[in-house]
């Protein structure tokens, strides 16, 4: 039996040829197939203004230098996310500000925002772990009424809604990420949504070079840009992953249903029942507390039988750059708790539902034998 990975991207022979037409084109890196890509983006979020990078992490951090947030000022981030969150923020020489997710949907807990809020607080930047949503409702009130610039990372969450308002269509800053993992792909990239214009032509001198053409065929520079821009042969593929997401994510949804179906919630924390918003980029299931110092064997034991188990994520703040940087004392409960307990389960739209059935015997199997050794 082949090995069953945690997720594999899908890309089809469409794209396979249409990636083989721009290598022949004579034209491979930022051109008009980045231009395409915008414009369907655009499209998709409800006309609003869209900018390609060549990752989500770019797209962050040029996000935050659009908001002009930087040294002094304090970003508020979960940390129970992939470390790009919050190393996006200490690059801007800004401060992030952790404060801990709700147990039942592993999000950031919004109760918890206003007593994080100093001074010095600019912005915050909300995480869709697993593509479900944040409730927008709460978060966009809440930064209307403290006057909060929001970044939402929504690398995880393309095709999610919130109360039928497809995410990046509506809010401040909206960042996705085309990571292989993800729910679409570029092989790597990511892109912004933005308000203005004016903020998308900063945008694009950030992402190469600090850059403006003139007419006279020379060019300035007149701010500290960077090199994130995209090339074609990642925008084409873009195009073709773009076409399918909504399939995809049905897909995904069908399978994440079957994993309700055969798993054992006494046995494992499944995660929120939420079929209406999310677009389940990751099935992710906890171990029961007793049994969290036997993740790994675990996981070994899965992978033993050809099944890939993921864990997203160690917590931020616990990793050794983030203890050095001061946040050794600072406890976050439900995000330790999480982080030490969770699986992420395979769920990629090539998979069959035979092979959900196969994962939640394999892993009740597991779990029976290790809990008979407790
Ligand atoms: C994947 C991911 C990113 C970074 O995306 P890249 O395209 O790999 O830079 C940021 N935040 C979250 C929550 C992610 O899952």
């Amino acid at each position: 039996m082949s090995f069953l990975p945690f997720t594999r991207p899908h890309i089809d022979e469409d794209t396979v040829a249409a990636v083989a037409e721009v290598l022949r084109s004579g034209w491979i890196t930022t051109g008009p197939k980045c231009r395409e890509l915008e414009a369907a983006l655009s499209q998709r979020y409800g006309g609003r203004t869209v900018r390609v990078a060549n990752s989500a992490t770019a797209a962050l951090e040029l996000a935050l230098r659009v908001a002009r947030i930087g040294p002094d000022d304090e970003v508020i981030v979960p940390s129970l996310t992939w470390v790009a969150t919050a190393n996006v923020v200490l690059a801007v020489g800004a401060t992030p500000r952790f404060i801990d997710v709700a147990a039942d949907s592993r999000l950031i807990d919004l109760s918890l925002v206003e007593e994080a809020i100093t001074s010095r607080t600019r912005a915050i930047m909300p995480v869709d772990l697993a593509g479900l949503p944040v409730d927008r409702d709460r978060l966009y009130a809440l930064a209307a009424k403290r006057g909060l610039r929001v970044i939402e990372d929504a690398a995880q969450s393309q095709g999610a809604n919130w109360h039928g308002r497809e995410i990046g269509s509506f809010g401040d800053l909206v960042c996705f990420s085309f990571h292989p993992n993800k729910n679409m792909t570029t092989g790597e990239g990511g892109c912004l949504v933005m308000n203005t214009e004016e903020e998308a032509t900063l945008f694009e001198r950030l992402r190469f070079q600090g850059i403006t053409r003139r007419a006279d065929h020379t060019y300035d520079c007149d701010v500290l840009g960077g090199k994130s821009n995209l090339t074609d042969i990642a925008a084409v593929i873009g195009l073709g992953q773009l076409q399918q997401l909504d399939a995809f994510n049905a897909k995904r949804k069908a399978l994440a249903k079957a994993y309700f179906e055969y798993l054992d919630p006494n046995r494992l924390e499944l995660p929120l029942a939420d079929f209406e918003h999310g677009n389940w980029h990751m099935f992710q299931v906890l171990l029961p507390e007793a049994m969290a110092d036997l993740r790994a064997e675990l996981i070994d034991r899965m992978k033993e039988d050809g099944i890939g188990i993921g864990v997203h994520f160690p917590a931020v703040h616990l990793t050794s750059l983030y203890q050095q940087r001061g946040y050794g004392g600072l406890r976050l409960p439900h995000t330790e708790s999480i982080a030490r307990r969770t699986m992420s389960l395979p769920l990629f739209p090539q998979m069959e539902i035979a092979q959900v059935e196969r994962v939640a015997q394999n892993l009740h199997r597991h779990l029976d034998q290790i809990e008979s050794q407790l």
